[in-house]
């Protein structure tokens, strides 16, 4: 069974994409399967993931509008093996609009990653799908909400951390209510974590507090080495195995692994 799952706060520069493609790459390198979508016109995602994504590349824009399948637009990543990416282009910035006045428009997603697993259901499936959303609860993020069975939710450890965060949790229980019953915030991560700090501290404890065993033991540090990988079009643990942003990436990754057992009994 393919896990889902849509990395979002609406809240920008949190660690979404970081989180997403770090998690990805330590979950591949630990020898699973893992598509990763990039649902940000940004295609920050992409550039981690080594995916070309000049304007006019083909990727999630096409295929959310109905013109080509994920299977045909997803790319290997160049550094590690079993990941694949599907792109995002600028392009994607129309969709938000363009898909308003479209027939099950919050569903497109959905389709697009059904079909892909039906296709691929014969041959090896992934084992992993992660979504990375754009900083906002718009259509993309509504989609991509409706598309995934678990949200993964990275909590930036500063002031104002937890502001937004009861707006993200009602949407995601409206979309559970109305549109996608299977849906569940199964994992917090807190990231770039300042251990100097009190306030970081204090927001950990408050983020525990409030949401108990769903959060990944395991604390992102902020680290110049995640921050840098990027611009090599390089994921942390490709780009310094060694560091401490990877050993937290890839063992907050086990974490988040072994929650199958407790979200999907099967
Ligand atoms: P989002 O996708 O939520 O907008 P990003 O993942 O792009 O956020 O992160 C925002 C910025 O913070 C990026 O420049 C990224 O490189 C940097 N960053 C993210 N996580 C860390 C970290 N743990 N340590 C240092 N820098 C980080
Ligand atoms: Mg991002």
């Amino acid at each position: 069974m393919t896990r889902i799952v849509t990395i979002a706060n609406q809240k920008g520069g949190v660690g979404k994409t970081t989180s997403t493609v770090n998690i990805a790459a330590s979950l591949a390198l630990a020898g699973k399967r893992v598509l990763v979508i990039d649902l940000d016109p940004q295609g920050n995602a992409s550039t981690a993931l080594g995916a070309p994504h000049v304007e006019g590349t083909p990727g999630i824009y096409e295929a959310l509008m109905g013109e080509t399948t994920l299977a045909a637009v997803a790319v290997p990543c160049p550094d590690v093996a079993n990941l694949w990416c599907v792109p995002a282009t600028i392009d994607l910035a129309g969709a938000e609009i363009e898909l308003v006045s479209q027939e099950s428009r919050e569903y497109r997603l959905n389709n697009v990653i059904q079909t892909y697993l039906s296709e691929t259901s014969t041959e090896s499936p992934v084992d992993f799908i992660l979504i990375d959303c754009p900083p906002s609860l718009g259509l993309l993020t509504l989609n991509a909400l409706v598309g995934a069975r678990e949200v993964l939710l990275p909590i930036q450890c500063e002031y104002y951390a937890l502001e937004g965060l009861s707006q993200l949790l009602r949407t995601v229980d409206m979309v559970k209510g109305h549109l996608n019953p299977e849906l569940t915030v199964s994992a917090i991560l807190l990231t770039m974590y300042d251990g100097r700090t009190r306030l970081a501290f204090q927001v950990a404890d408050e983020v525990r507090n409030h949401f108990g065993a769903r959060v990944i033991e395991t604390v992102i540090p902020r680290a110049v080495r995640i921050s840098e990988a990027p611009s090599y079009g390089q994921t942390v643990l490709t780009y310094d195995p060694s560091s401490a942003g990877a050993l937290s990436y890839r063992q907050a990754a086990e974490e988040f692994a072994l929650l199958t057992t407790v979200t999907n009994p099967a």
